[in-house]
């Protein structure tokens, strides 16, 4: 297959070594930057090896999830590199909040987008070209703009940065033509820059595609963990109609934070909204068929923290910062473990807890499989290839159930996920097999692990995925709130009955088929003489579960179509085996209403999201910080985040800071924000502790 040889990972195999030896004063250095400018004691795994590479001149790729700090990684060079690194990235409307956030972290920074009127953007350029500034965010489109050429053919940029860089590679969801411009624009500079790829994606076909596309030269490489500890996961089977009440509940018990609640269609986002805000919640909607306008003020109130709940399908979210999200409620599943982690992993980018909840019915299940069947593929691929990109879509859902209906640990259970997909070259047969099996399936690969690149973070969180058999004890499922129900007889029976009916039937009538239904036409096709008929006591609801996840486990399949039928799966030998056992998820009622997640009368979590782990009269305090935080940020037109991050304020609030050198060393305050901010929180601090004379 020509389009998956182009990227071999044989090719980038040379391509990946170790990071270069590095001068200890650039590294002290770079320290010293992030503590001045960001307030940060130190780097955090993967950040200073990427720093490091690009300092010293290597290209690098950085394979973070969301929230790991993938920016510090290119705006820490930025700032010590002679000359205006650029950073391309595909979301033109966050733009202008990233380099706020620049500029008041003390950072010369600025953009180049159409947002801009024509005479803004020569005033930019001609600013850049006195040197004014240090980093420029610029949207892909514009590198093809010939008056954009030779604007940086004048001025040094020792840096091209590209963020999202997965929007290079045809494989992702989020493919953008134009970022394939940005290797031809490389080349075209006078001198080429050091290039620095950046992405959450973490399979192997698409950081091929990112080393091969982007033209990166031998990239320094670091992937870290995928582990998010201080998110809270959890997972509830709950029919369409009662999906609302449950958000409303969640909402209420969490009136404070802000959070995003997902669903995969606009009228649900329409109707869940409105159902929020006829019952006195204030929420806002987001979706790609609403007015330009009122979408973007909307983004504007939600980041603004000037609404707290945003309702959003997954056109909203990529490339926010905001970093005090406290909450992502899934309304409906969405279609693979890569697209959930991604939206949820929107929750707690400070470090903060904070809580992703997955709510799901049945018919989740069929919207998505419908999706696949009858949805567009990319036209500019062959027939070949689109039946090979359903395949992997199909085996990107299969792991998205196999989520909902695990009774084990919900962490380890996506750890392992993409575990699996990191050490590439093993023919994995399972559900859990990566977007691209489809078409890279069974061709030999080279790990990038192999290949003498760094990993940092993710092959520990692999073994701690699979050697903790306690559990990570901040799930749904660790906590104890699940019950499994054996239901080994009833998957035997259910593989016996599919064999029977060779495959020709759907879901519901191997349902009435085992429950010895009298239906018309069961008794029509005779089905009532097979063996496998009415042996089966469980109720129906149980039995079409255990069929969904026997599916899910690779034991039987079920077909593509628009009436798709059941049939045996590569691992169906395996209910044959002695030792077989087969269990279904059951939310045990009481502890449901007990457990610690947003239970009707509970707004205290025991997970901690609301800081029970500080001293009592912290919260207090950290109300009236972030009432003040929110003045400061509306009269300085920034984000109520970009002033200081919910950690920050709750670092205070440990802390208790009296002077300006004690303030400093609670992490998030550099010396920019200091300067500007620090008397206010000092004064709040003080007139706090004189109130309770402390
Ligand atoms: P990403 O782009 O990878 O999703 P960001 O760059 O937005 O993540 O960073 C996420 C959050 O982590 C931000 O609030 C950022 O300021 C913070 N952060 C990044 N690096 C560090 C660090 N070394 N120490 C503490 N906080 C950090
Ligand atoms: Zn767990």
């Amino acid at each position: 297959m020509p389009a998956a040889a182009a990227s071999t990972p044989e090719a980038c195999a040379q391509a990946f070594q170790g990071v270069p030896f590095m001068p200890e004063s650039a590294l002290d250095e770079a320290r010293g930057v992030l503590a001045r400018t960001y307030g940060y004691p130190s780097f955090r795994p993967g950040q200073e090896e990427l720093v490091a590479a690009v300092l010293t001149g290597r290209d690098a790729l950085g394979v973070m999830p969301t929230g790991a700090g993938k920016s510090i990684c290119y705006q820490v060079p930025g700032i010590m590199l002679p000359g205006l690194a650029l950073v391309v990235s595909p979301l033109v409307s966050l733009m202008g909040d990233q380099v706020r956030s620049l500029i008041d972290a003390g950072v010369r920074g600025a953009y180049l987008n159409s947002t801009l009127t024509p005479g803004q953007q020569r005033t930019v350029m001609r600013r850049a070209r006195e040197g004014t500034y240090k980093i420029m965010y610029v949207a892909p489109e514009r590198l093809e703009d010939p008056a954009f050429l030779e604007f940086v053919s004048s001025v040094p940029v020792p840096l091209v940065a590209v963020d999202e860089a997965h929007c290079v590679s045809q494989w992702g969801q989020d493919f953008r033509p134009s970022y394939l411009g940005i290797g031809v624009f490389i080349e075209k500079l006078p001198k080429r820059p050091v290039v620095a790829a950046f992405t959450a994606t973490a399979t192997e076909k698409v950081r091929a595609d990112i080393v091969r596309l982007l033209g990166l030269r031998a990239p320094a490489l670091a992937v870290t963990g995928y582990d998010r500890p201080n998110l809270y996961f959890g997972v509830e089977k709950l029919p369409a109609k009662r999906k609302r009440e449950r958000i409303l509940r969640y909402v209420r018990a969490h009136a404070g934070d802000a959070g995003i609640v997902y669903c995969s269609t606009r009228k649900d986002v329409e109707a869940v909204c409105d159902w929020l805000v006829d019952n006195g919640v204030r929420a806002v909607a987001y979706h790609a068929g609403m007015p330009a306008d009122v979408r973007a003020a909307n983004q504007r109130a939600f980041i603004d923290d000037d609404v707290l709940v945003m309702v959003a399908t997954n056109a909203f979210g990529m490339g926010i910062d905001k970093s005090n999200v406290r909450y992502v409620i899934h309304h409906n599943m969405p279609k693979s473990i890569e697209a959930y982690y991604q939206e949820a992993g929107r929750a707690g980018r400070d470090g903060e807890p904070s809580d992703c909840l997955l709510l799901w019915s049945d018919g989740d299940v069929s919207t998505c499989r419908y999706f696949i069947e009858e949805g567009a593929v990319n036209d500019e691929l062959t027939a070949e290839e689109a039946l090979a990109v359903r395949a992997g879509q199909r085996r990107l859902l299969e792991a998205m159930v196999g989520y909902c209906h695990t009774t084990g640990c919900l962490r380890r259970y996506i750890l392992d996920y993409f575990g699996d997909e990191a050490a590439a070259g093993r023919e994995r047969a399972d559900a859990r097999q990566g977007a691209n099996g489809g078409l890279a399936g069974g061709e030999a690969s080279v790990g990038l692990a192999q290949a003498g690149a760094l990993v940092v973070g993710g092959a520990g969180d692999k073994q701690n995925a699979q050697n903790t058999d306690e559990g990570c004890g901040n799930c749904s499922n660790c906590q104890g709130e699940v019950d499994a129900v054996d239901v080994t007889d009833v998957a035997r029976a259910c593989v016996r009955c599919v064999r029977l009916l060779n495959g020709s039937f759907g879901k519901t009538m191997v349902v009435d088929v085992l429950r010895g239904s009298r239906a018309q036409r069961v008794l029509d096709g005779g089905l009532d003489e097979l063996d496998c008929y009415g042996v089966v006591k469980e109720p129906a609801a149980l039995v079409k579960e255990t069929i969904e996840l026997l599916a899910a486990a690779g034991i039987l399949s079920v077909s593509e179509g628009t009436y798709p039928t059941v049939g045996l799966g590569p691992k169906s030998p395996a209910v044959d085996e002695p030792g077989f056992s087969f269990s279904v998820k059951r939310i045990k009622p009481a502890a449901g209403e007990r457990g610690g997640f947003g239970a009707p009368d509970d707004n205290v979590r025991s997970f901690g999201a609301s800081g029970t782990d500080t001293e009592p009269y912290s919260e207090d305090l950290f109300e009236r910080l972030r009432a003040l935080r929110k003045r400061l940020a509306d009269e300085a037109h920034v984000p109520p985040y970009v002033v200081f991050s919910d950690k920050t304020l709750r670092g205070m609030c440990a802390a208790l800071p009296s002077t300006d050198e004690e303030l400093l060393c609670v992490s998030g305050v550099g010396e920019r924000k200091l300067e500007r901010y620090g008397t206010a929180f000092l004064d709040e601090i003080a007139a706090f502790r004189a109130g309770r004379g402390l």
